[in-house]
Protein backbone atom coordinates (compact mmCIF):
# COMPACT_ATOMS: atom_id res chain seq x y z
CA UNK A 1 0.00 0.00 0.00
CA UNK A 2 0.74 3.43 -0.89
CA UNK A 3 2.47 5.24 2.26
CA UNK A 4 -0.15 8.87 2.21
CA UNK A 5 2.01 11.17 3.66
CA UNK A 6 1.91 15.16 4.22
CA UNK A 7 3.80 18.21 3.77
CA UNK A 8 3.11 20.88 6.47
CA UNK A 9 3.50 23.48 4.11
CA UNK A 10 2.72 25.20 0.97
CA UNK A 11 4.51 25.96 -2.06
CA UNK A 12 3.60 27.03 -5.81
CA UNK A 13 5.06 26.08 -9.36
CA UNK A 14 6.30 25.98 -12.52
CA UNK A 15 9.73 26.02 -14.93
CA UNK A 16 11.80 25.52 -18.05
CA UNK A 17 13.94 25.65 -21.18
CA UNK A 18 15.51 23.88 -23.93
CA UNK A 19 15.03 22.69 -27.89
CA UNK A 20 15.16 19.15 -27.17
CA UNK A 21 14.94 18.79 -24.07
CA UNK A 22 13.92 17.11 -20.83
CA UNK A 23 13.90 15.88 -17.70
CA UNK A 24 17.51 14.17 -17.92
CA UNK A 25 21.24 14.85 -17.76
CA UNK A 26 22.57 15.80 -20.88
CA UNK A 27 24.45 13.56 -22.86
CA UNK A 28 27.96 14.87 -23.85
CA UNK A 29 27.44 14.72 -27.39
CA UNK A 30 24.38 16.79 -27.26
CA UNK A 31 24.14 20.26 -28.54
CA UNK A 32 24.87 22.58 -25.67
CA UNK A 33 21.69 23.84 -23.74
CA UNK A 34 21.60 27.69 -23.23
CA UNK A 35 22.48 28.26 -19.69
CA UNK A 36 23.24 30.86 -17.40
CA UNK A 37 26.85 31.63 -16.34
CA UNK A 38 27.07 30.89 -12.71
CA UNK A 39 29.71 31.87 -10.32
CA UNK A 40 29.98 30.11 -7.22
CA UNK A 41 28.22 31.43 -4.42
CA UNK A 42 29.97 32.37 -1.97
CA UNK A 43 27.05 31.41 1.00
CA UNK A 44 26.19 27.85 -1.09
CA UNK A 45 27.39 25.60 2.47
CA UNK A 46 25.30 28.12 4.10
CA UNK A 47 22.65 26.28 6.16
CA UNK A 48 20.21 29.34 7.23
CA UNK A 49 17.11 28.18 5.82
CA UNK A 50 14.19 30.86 5.73
CA UNK A 51 10.73 29.66 4.82
CA UNK A 52 9.50 30.05 1.12
CA UNK A 53 7.85 33.76 1.37
CA UNK A 54 4.27 33.97 1.55
CA UNK A 55 2.29 33.17 -1.67
CA UNK A 56 1.55 35.89 -4.00
CA UNK A 57 -0.83 36.98 -7.09
CA UNK A 58 1.15 36.46 -10.08
CA UNK A 59 2.62 39.74 -10.72
CA UNK A 60 3.18 41.19 -7.96
CA UNK A 61 6.02 38.67 -6.69
CA UNK A 62 8.59 41.45 -5.59
CA UNK A 63 8.43 41.53 -1.85
CA UNK A 64 7.69 37.54 -1.83
CA UNK A 65 11.49 37.47 -3.08
CA UNK A 66 12.97 39.80 -0.31
CA UNK A 67 13.04 37.46 2.31
CA UNK A 68 15.07 35.08 0.46
CA UNK A 69 17.23 38.04 -1.17
CA UNK A 70 18.27 38.92 2.46
CA UNK A 71 19.55 35.74 3.54
CA UNK A 72 20.97 34.32 0.10
CA UNK A 73 21.93 37.25 -2.50
CA UNK A 74 23.70 35.10 -5.16
CA UNK A 75 21.42 32.56 -5.65
CA UNK A 76 18.47 35.07 -5.70
CA UNK A 77 20.19 36.96 -8.93
CA UNK A 78 21.23 33.83 -10.61
CA UNK A 79 17.27 32.79 -9.84
CA UNK A 80 16.22 35.86 -11.59
CA UNK A 81 18.58 35.19 -14.55
CA UNK A 82 17.31 31.89 -14.77
CA UNK A 83 13.48 33.46 -15.21
CA UNK A 84 14.94 35.87 -18.21
CA UNK A 85 16.41 32.94 -19.49
CA UNK A 86 13.09 31.26 -19.52
CA UNK A 87 11.49 34.52 -21.15
CA UNK A 88 13.80 34.21 -24.23
CA UNK A 89 13.71 30.89 -24.50
CA UNK A 90 9.54 31.38 -25.18
CA UNK A 91 7.87 31.11 -21.20
CA UNK A 92 5.42 33.71 -21.16
CA UNK A 93 2.98 33.05 -18.60
CA UNK A 94 3.28 34.81 -15.80
CA UNK A 95 2.06 33.01 -13.23
CA UNK A 96 4.94 30.30 -14.48
CA UNK A 97 7.64 32.79 -14.31
CA UNK A 98 6.58 34.34 -10.70
CA UNK A 99 6.52 30.74 -9.34
CA UNK A 100 10.01 30.00 -10.51
CA UNK A 101 11.17 33.47 -9.49
CA UNK A 102 10.47 32.30 -5.97
CA UNK A 103 10.95 28.63 -5.72
CA UNK A 104 14.65 28.58 -4.86
CA UNK A 105 15.89 25.31 -7.18
CA UNK A 106 18.88 24.80 -5.73
CA UNK A 107 17.69 23.81 -2.48
CA UNK A 108 16.17 21.30 -4.01
CA UNK A 109 19.94 19.39 -5.22
CA UNK A 110 22.91 18.80 -2.81
CA UNK A 111 25.13 21.64 -1.71
CA UNK A 112 27.67 20.35 -4.12
CA UNK A 113 25.55 21.14 -7.15
CA UNK A 114 23.98 24.55 -5.52
CA UNK A 115 25.88 26.53 -7.84
CA UNK A 116 25.21 24.86 -10.96
CA UNK A 117 20.99 24.94 -10.05
CA UNK A 118 19.86 27.79 -11.53
CA UNK A 119 21.95 26.32 -15.22
CA UNK A 120 19.18 25.59 -17.84
CA UNK A 121 20.03 22.03 -17.09
CA UNK A 122 19.31 18.74 -15.65
CA UNK A 123 21.12 17.73 -12.57
CA UNK A 124 21.63 14.15 -10.54
CA UNK A 125 19.19 13.63 -7.44
CA UNK A 126 20.26 10.40 -6.30
CA UNK A 127 19.17 7.14 -7.21
CA UNK A 128 19.98 7.63 -10.76
CA UNK A 129 17.46 10.05 -11.05
CA UNK A 130 17.55 13.89 -12.08
CA UNK A 131 15.65 17.20 -11.54
CA UNK A 132 13.92 18.09 -14.60
CA UNK A 133 15.45 20.96 -16.75
CA UNK A 134 14.05 24.12 -15.70
CA UNK A 135 12.72 24.67 -19.00
CA UNK A 136 10.78 21.69 -19.38
CA UNK A 137 9.34 22.09 -16.27
CA UNK A 138 8.27 25.75 -17.17
CA UNK A 139 6.89 24.46 -20.51
CA UNK A 140 4.67 21.99 -19.00
CA UNK A 141 2.96 23.51 -16.23
CA UNK A 142 2.24 26.70 -18.76
CA UNK A 143 0.68 24.23 -21.16
CA UNK A 144 -1.07 23.00 -17.93
CA UNK A 145 -2.10 26.24 -16.78
CA UNK A 146 -3.65 27.11 -20.09
CA UNK A 147 -6.66 25.49 -19.72
CA UNK A 148 -8.23 27.51 -16.36
CA UNK A 149 -7.82 27.30 -12.60
CA UNK A 150 -6.71 24.67 -11.51
CA UNK A 151 -7.40 23.43 -8.15
CA UNK A 152 -6.26 19.72 -7.93
CA UNK A 153 -2.88 18.43 -9.47
CA UNK A 154 -1.39 15.09 -9.51
CA UNK A 155 2.12 14.72 -9.95
CA UNK A 156 4.10 11.64 -10.92
CA UNK A 157 7.79 11.65 -10.33
CA UNK A 158 7.98 13.79 -6.96
CA UNK A 159 12.21 13.18 -7.72
CA UNK A 160 13.29 16.34 -5.38
CA UNK A 161 10.30 17.82 -4.74
CA UNK A 162 10.87 20.90 -6.86
CA UNK A 163 8.30 20.80 -9.27
CA UNK A 164 5.66 19.79 -6.54
CA UNK A 165 7.33 23.29 -4.88
CA UNK A 166 6.09 24.81 -8.02
CA UNK A 167 2.59 23.69 -8.75
CA UNK A 168 1.82 24.56 -4.78
CA UNK A 169 2.62 28.02 -5.76
CA UNK A 170 -0.26 27.73 -8.55
CA UNK A 171 -2.86 24.91 -7.49
CA UNK A 172 -4.75 24.37 -3.96
CA UNK A 173 -4.02 20.79 -3.80
CA UNK A 174 -1.39 18.81 -5.31
CA UNK A 175 -0.81 15.06 -4.53
CA UNK A 176 2.58 13.67 -5.93
CA UNK A 177 3.52 10.47 -5.74
CA UNK A 178 7.52 9.30 -6.05
CA UNK A 179 8.24 5.16 -6.86
CA UNK A 180 11.74 5.52 -4.65
CA UNK A 181 11.91 5.85 -1.09
CA UNK A 182 14.89 7.40 -0.36
CA UNK A 183 13.90 10.62 -3.03
CA UNK A 184 9.97 10.47 -1.34
CA UNK A 185 11.65 11.01 1.89
CA UNK A 186 14.36 13.91 0.96
CA UNK A 187 11.42 15.56 -0.98
CA UNK A 188 9.70 15.56 2.12
CA UNK A 189 12.21 17.30 4.29
CA UNK A 190 13.00 19.93 1.74
CA UNK A 191 9.44 20.56 1.21
CA UNK A 192 9.07 20.94 4.88
CA UNK A 193 12.29 22.92 6.00
CA UNK A 194 11.07 25.59 3.03
CA UNK A 195 7.52 25.37 4.91
CA UNK A 196 6.09 24.56 1.44
CA UNK A 197 1.96 24.00 2.08
CA UNK A 198 -0.37 22.07 0.13
CA UNK A 199 1.66 19.34 -1.30
CA UNK A 200 0.34 15.56 -0.25
CA UNK A 201 3.82 13.59 -1.26
CA UNK A 202 2.87 9.31 -1.61
CA UNK A 203 5.07 7.18 -2.17
CA UNK A 204 4.15 4.40 -4.43
CA UNK A 205 4.11 3.39 -8.14
CA UNK A 206 2.49 6.56 -9.91
CA UNK A 207 0.94 4.76 -12.98
CA UNK A 208 -1.84 4.01 -10.88
CA UNK A 209 -2.51 7.65 -9.75
CA UNK A 210 -4.45 8.55 -6.67
CA UNK A 211 -7.85 7.86 -7.07
CA UNK A 212 -8.72 9.37 -3.54
CA UNK A 213 -8.28 12.98 -4.72
CA UNK A 214 -9.65 12.39 -8.21
CA UNK A 215 -10.50 14.27 -10.32
CA UNK A 216 -7.64 16.12 -11.19
CA UNK A 217 -7.72 19.26 -13.39
CA UNK A 218 -3.41 18.96 -14.09
CA UNK A 219 -1.30 15.54 -14.21
CA UNK A 220 2.17 16.10 -14.80
CA UNK A 221 3.89 12.77 -15.59
CA UNK A 222 7.91 13.50 -15.18
CA UNK A 223 9.04 10.22 -16.34
CA UNK A 224 8.61 8.84 -19.52
CA UNK A 225 6.53 5.51 -20.53
CA UNK A 226 5.58 3.48 -23.36
CA UNK A 227 2.01 4.79 -23.41
CA UNK A 228 0.16 7.03 -21.07
CA UNK A 229 -1.02 4.93 -17.81
CA UNK A 230 -5.18 4.64 -18.34
CA UNK A 231 -6.02 5.15 -14.94
CA UNK A 232 -4.30 8.31 -15.17
CA UNK A 233 -6.68 9.83 -17.77
CA UNK A 234 -9.21 8.09 -15.79
CA UNK A 235 -8.26 10.76 -12.88
CA UNK A 236 -8.16 13.38 -15.74
CA UNK A 237 -11.12 15.92 -14.70
CA UNK A 238 -13.92 16.31 -17.38
CA UNK A 239 -14.52 19.75 -19.13
CA UNK A 240 -10.63 20.68 -19.44
CA UNK A 241 -8.51 18.57 -17.07
CA UNK A 242 -5.02 18.54 -18.58
CA UNK A 243 -2.44 15.98 -18.36
CA UNK A 244 1.41 16.23 -19.95
CA UNK A 245 3.53 12.97 -20.50
CA UNK A 246 6.46 12.40 -22.18
CA UNK A 247 5.64 9.46 -23.98
CA UNK A 248 8.42 7.02 -25.50
CA UNK A 249 11.46 5.72 -24.52
CA UNK A 250 14.90 6.32 -24.67
CA UNK A 251 16.05 9.08 -27.33
CA UNK A 252 12.61 8.59 -28.99
CA UNK A 253 10.35 10.54 -26.81
CA UNK A 254 7.94 13.45 -26.91
CA UNK A 255 5.90 15.47 -24.42
CA UNK A 256 2.01 14.88 -25.51
CA UNK A 257 -0.70 16.75 -23.48
CA UNK A 258 -3.97 14.68 -23.23
CA UNK A 259 -7.37 17.19 -22.37
CA UNK A 260 -10.59 15.51 -21.17
CA UNK A 261 -12.85 17.38 -23.01
CA UNK A 262 -16.06 15.65 -21.63
CA UNK A 263 -16.37 12.35 -19.60
CA UNK A 264 -15.75 10.51 -22.82
CA UNK A 265 -14.22 12.65 -24.89
CA UNK A 266 -10.36 13.06 -25.66
CA UNK A 267 -8.14 15.46 -27.06
CA UNK A 268 -4.29 14.15 -28.01
CA UNK A 269 -1.94 16.93 -28.94
CA UNK A 270 2.28 16.14 -29.55
CA UNK A 271 4.22 18.72 -28.80
CA UNK A 272 7.97 19.13 -28.75
CA UNK A 273 10.56 15.85 -28.54
CA UNK A 274 12.04 15.31 -24.82
CA UNK A 275 14.01 13.61 -22.78
CA UNK A 276 13.14 12.02 -19.45
CA UNK A 277 13.59 9.53 -17.43
CA UNK A 278 12.35 6.09 -18.00
CA UNK A 279 8.97 5.57 -15.80
CA UNK A 280 9.31 2.28 -14.01
CA UNK A 281 7.21 -0.25 -12.41
CA UNK A 282 6.59 -0.68 -8.56
CA UNK A 283 8.05 0.72 -5.54
CA UNK A 284 11.50 0.62 -4.68
CA UNK A 285 12.40 0.68 -0.72
N1 LIG B 1 9.48 16.28 -10.93
C1 LIG B 1 10.81 15.89 -10.56
C2 LIG B 1 11.46 15.09 -11.67
C3 LIG B 1 12.09 13.85 -11.15
S1 LIG B 1 12.68 12.72 -12.38
C4 LIG B 1 11.64 17.08 -10.14
O1 LIG B 1 11.12 18.18 -10.04
O2 LIG B 1 12.80 16.91 -9.86
C5 LIG B 1 11.35 11.56 -12.48
C6 LIG B 1 11.04 10.81 -11.22
O3 LIG B 1 10.01 9.87 -11.56
C7 LIG B 1 12.18 9.97 -10.62
O4 LIG B 1 12.39 10.38 -9.31
C8 LIG B 1 11.66 8.54 -10.68
O5 LIG B 1 12.06 7.75 -9.58
C9 LIG B 1 10.16 8.75 -10.71
N2 LIG B 1 9.37 7.65 -11.24
C10 LIG B 1 9.63 6.82 -12.29
N3 LIG B 1 8.62 5.95 -12.47
C11 LIG B 1 7.70 6.22 -11.50
C12 LIG B 1 6.44 5.64 -11.14
N4 LIG B 1 5.92 4.61 -11.80
N5 LIG B 1 5.78 6.18 -10.09
C13 LIG B 1 6.28 7.24 -9.40
N6 LIG B 1 7.46 7.81 -9.68
C14 LIG B 1 8.17 7.31 -10.72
Amino acid sequence: MPDRKSSPSRIITTNSNTRVSTGQLPRRNSARQPSVDVPRPANSNTRVAPGLPARTPAGSQANATTRLSAVEPAFEGLRQRMVQGLRGAGISDERVLAAMSRVPRHRFVDEGLASRAYENAALPIGAGQTISQPWIVARMLSAALVGGPVRRALEVGTGCGYQAALMAQLTDHVVSIERVRSLHDQARERLRALRVAGVQLVLGDGQTGWPADAPYDVILVAAAGIAIPQALLAQLAPGGGRLLAPEGSGSHQRLVMIERLTQEGFRRTELEAVRFVPLQTGVQL
